[in-house]
């Protein structure tokens, strides 16, 4: 067991911490005013290796494995974790999808592009009657010759504004339920598609938005894998996705430790720094303790998942209880800093609102205890 980084680990560790400080925290308000992440700096993102780091190199990706993906995106949401989220839609979830599922000819066409920042995807799963229960989607995809038509409603569709490929989750026929789904390519730009922007309170240059469909004919070429294998490949996706999702949220605790061990140091009170008193310890061992153990929870579970192990307890336990900390995380440095950590001027308040979200996408706290206890028991208590 040999619990170090390797060289390789480290350097691009070291990149992506360069690339956030240099190239992110400058951009983060004006990136949340506008709500999404300039292409340019997707780009440059893709240029250093850090967009589809965990891809393969024959899909185009640096070809690093989600270990050593996840510890760039604790670096780059230690900074800001919703500059991370168009690149999560993008690269990690449309990108893995299409790694493992699409075909050779998809792959020339779409994942090098992908991998470079040049063509923007996003996948659209979630409908307003189909949140944690994928199974329930609505969206229907008839298939009329050469052309598959589609109508339906999705929701919270990161990236999904100026998206340039949609990847849609839809149902082909529903008497086979989740054996009926299959997952189109559809371009973001054909008729049929309306957009309306979605406003939350984080996650704010996630170009987030709720899509309409409406009689939108897609190739009947375009669909990514198989029929009837839509929600496996969907599936795929997600279940990556948690790794980045575990990661950004340990990111942004480990941002929110930093700055309440640095304001501990500089701020006085009662004739000294607020650092020497025992409380003011105790909320910053608190939170070294947990985060330096979810770290390596997460490590173990992304290492397991890289070496296709099974790893469906050890990746919720740690996606559930690392987006939880997150939380905490924020509100205790805030509460740390005083009236100046509500403020915008310093490094906290983002991750406030941000750290919230992380409990819900890529499956709910409580969907990930319900899927631990199943793996444990053996009893779905989901349903
Ligand atoms: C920032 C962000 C980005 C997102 N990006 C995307 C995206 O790119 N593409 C996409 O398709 N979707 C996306 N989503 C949607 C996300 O996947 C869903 O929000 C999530 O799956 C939960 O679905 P829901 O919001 O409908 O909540 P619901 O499923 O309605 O859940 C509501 C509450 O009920 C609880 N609950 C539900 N079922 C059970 C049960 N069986 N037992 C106990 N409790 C239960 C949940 O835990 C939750 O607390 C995004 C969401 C966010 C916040």
């Amino acid at each position: 067991m040999d619990f170090s980084l390797s060289e390789e680990q480290l350097m691009f560790r070291d990149l992506a911490r360069k690339f956030a400080e240099g190239e992110l925290r400058p951009r983060l308000r004006e990136a949340e005013q506008q709500g999404w992440v300039p292409r340019e700096l997707v780009a440059k993102m893709a240029a250093l290796g850090l967009l589809a780091a965990h891809l393969p190199t024959d899909a185009g990706g640096a070809g690093i494995g989600c270990l050593a993906a996840a510890v760039i995106w604790e670096e780059l949401s230690k900074v800001s974790w919703t500059m991370t989220l168009g690149a999560l839609g993008h690269a990690v979830l449309s990108g893995t999808i299409l790694a493992a599922a699409a075909s050779e000819e998809q792959r020339r066409q779409y994942l090098a592009p992908l991998c470079r920042g040049e063509l923007l995807f996003a996948t659209a799963t979630v409908e307003p009657n189909a949140g944690s229960d994928a199974t329930a989607i609505e969206a229907r995809a008839v298939l009329e010759g050469d052309c598959w038509r589609l109508n339906g409603t999705k929701n919270f569709v990161t990236g999904g504004g100026r998206a340039d490929y949609l990847l849609v989750l839809a149902q082909t026929d529903r008497q086979l339920k989740a054996k009926g789904m299959v997952l189109l390519l559809v371009d973001a730009r054909a008729p049929g598609i309306t957009r309306e922007t979605v406003r939350l309170v984080g996650g704010r240059s996630g170009d987030l938005v709720n899509l309409a469909f409406s009689d939108c004919r897609v190739p009947a070429a375009n669909v990514v894998g198989r029929v009837g294998r839509g929600l496996h490949a969907a599936f795929h996706g997600i279940d990556t996705a948690r790794v980045f999702i575990a990661a950004g949220a340990l990111g942004m605790a480990q941002g929110c430790l930093d700055a309440a061990i640095r304001y501990s140091r500089e701020r006085q009170q009662f004739g000294r720094p607020i650092g020497g008193f025992q409380l003011v310890q105790e909320t910053i061992a608190r939170l070294y303790a947990e985060i330096s153990s979810l770290r390596w929870q997460l490590y173990y579970a992304a290492d397991l998942k890289d070496r296709g192990q099974p790893h469906g307890k050890e990746l919720s336990a740690v996606k559930w209880l690392a987006s939880e900390l997150a939380v905490r995380a924020a509100a205790a440095a805030i509460r740390l800093h005083g009236a100046y950590g509500c403020s915008d001027e310093y490094p906290l308040e983002h991750h406030y609102r941000d750290a919230v979200l992380s409990t819900i996408l890529g499956g709910t706290s409580e969907m990930h205890q319900l899927m631990i206890g199943r793996e444990l028991t053996g009893f779905n208590a989901m349903v």
